[in-house]
């Protein structure tokens, strides 16, 4: 026998690129090009030793209890993560363990099927239509749970409550997982849903639109029920996922509720400006209401327009994918970053004949 028979098998997610170099514009991993919240930094500069001899609260009830105040929920009804990727592995985990195929779109957050495969769960892509739209019958077929971002990524197209709820009462028997990692960039949040169906599951970050992607922290939102599923499950994995440095920043985060607002609505701004300069720039695109645009050029292929940029100091996403590959995927950075986009876009484009 060889050792090599007897091992799980992973095929790994593939994270953006984290340029080392200085001077790098990126728009390739939907960070905020904002700092956190002034209270934030100033937090974390008094912070003492103790935030690293210690073991963090592994009920993170502070955290939990600032959240639950912020959404009008119930402590219980919130679970917290290492960022929404380490809270969507454990709702994977804990949730889809039927034996029947999960559902998501064919084009969407491409760690979904990384979790199925290492999880061994079942799965169906269901394809979004030609305007990249999910088609809601879809989801009517036998399945054994459901998972989607709304906004969609990477097309950032916001799918109507309406739908949303059509899915979940065609769904009662399963859990049903709405990802809502870019929901405060001009959304509507489907987590006045929670009262009416016990099978859902909303799931948030930090990282986009509360500028802490370095500090990893992600929440789920649910019914009292579901939750503990899903705690029984991490503490059963691990009891201290998230620091304390982490913990303490997530509340003071929250409690500006100001800065909150009035980033994102600076960001909604910039991303509206930049939709009409692209349009001019003969450059096509769905309706974004994520903190990104992706758009695909009429003229030149998605790969091009990547590597010039890259070239030139700017980093986006682009995936060599079908249906995809024609499109490039731009964070919403500052004003200043997003004329360099602009500038580049324009030079390339007249290269290009
Ligand atoms: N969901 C979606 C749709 C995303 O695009 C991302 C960002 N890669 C995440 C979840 C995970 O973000 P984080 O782990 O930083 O919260």
């Amino acid at each position: 026998m060889n050792w090599e028979d007897n091992i799980r098998r992973a095929v790994p997610y593939t994270p953006g690129e984290q340029p080392q170099g200085k001077g790098i514009i990126k728009l390739n991993t939907n960070e905020n090009p904002y700092p956190p919240a002034p209270g934030v930094e100033k937090l974390l500069r008094e912070m003492d030793s103790d935030s690293l001899r210690l073991y963090p609260d592994p009920d993170a009830r502070e955290l939990t209890e600032t959240l639950a105040k912020y959404y009008g929920l119930r402590p219980a009804q919130i679970f917290v993560g290492v960022g929404s990727d380490d809270v969507l592995a454990m709702a994977f985990l804990t949730f889809f363990h039927s034996g029947r195929p999960i559902l998501f779109p064919d084009i969407t957050y491409s760690f979904y099927d990384v979790w199925a495969g290492l999880f061994q769960i079942p799965y169906r892509e269901c394809p979004l239509d030609g305007d990249f739209r999910l088609r809601t019958e879809d989801y009517l077929q036998e399945n054994g749970g459901i998972i989607f971002p709304n906004p969609n990524a990477p097309t950032g197209i916001l799918e109507p409550l309406e739908k949303v709820e059509e899915i979940l009462r065609a769904n009662p028997g399963v859990v049903v997982i709405v990802d809502e990692a870019y929901i405060d960039f001009g959304g509507v949040s489907c987590l006045p849903l929670l009262e009416k169906y016990d099978n859902l599951l909303v799931v948030q970050t930090f990282s986009k639109s509360r500028s802490l992607a370095g500090m990893r922290i992600g929440f789920a939102m649910g019914g009292e029920k579901l939750i503990t599923y899903l705690k029984n499950v991490k503490f059963s994995f691990n009891s201290y996922t998230m620091n304390r440095t982490a913990l303490a920043l997530g509340v003071e985060a929250v409690k500006d509720d100001a800065y909150f607002k009035n980033c994102n609505a600076r960001i909604v701004e910039t991303r509206e400006r930049i939709k009409k300069e692209l349009l001019k720039l003969d450059f096509t695109f769905m309706d974004s209401r994520a903190n990104f645009i992706f758009a695909a050029h009429k003229r030149v292929p998605g790969a091009r327009l990547f590597a010039e940029l890259k070239e030139r100091g700017i980093f986006v996403r682009h995936w060599e994918k079908p249906r995809i590959a024609d499109h490039i995927r731009i964070t919403i950075g500052t004003e200043e970053q997003m004329d360099r986009l602009l500038e580049a876009l324009r030079e390339i484009l007249a290269s290009c004949g």
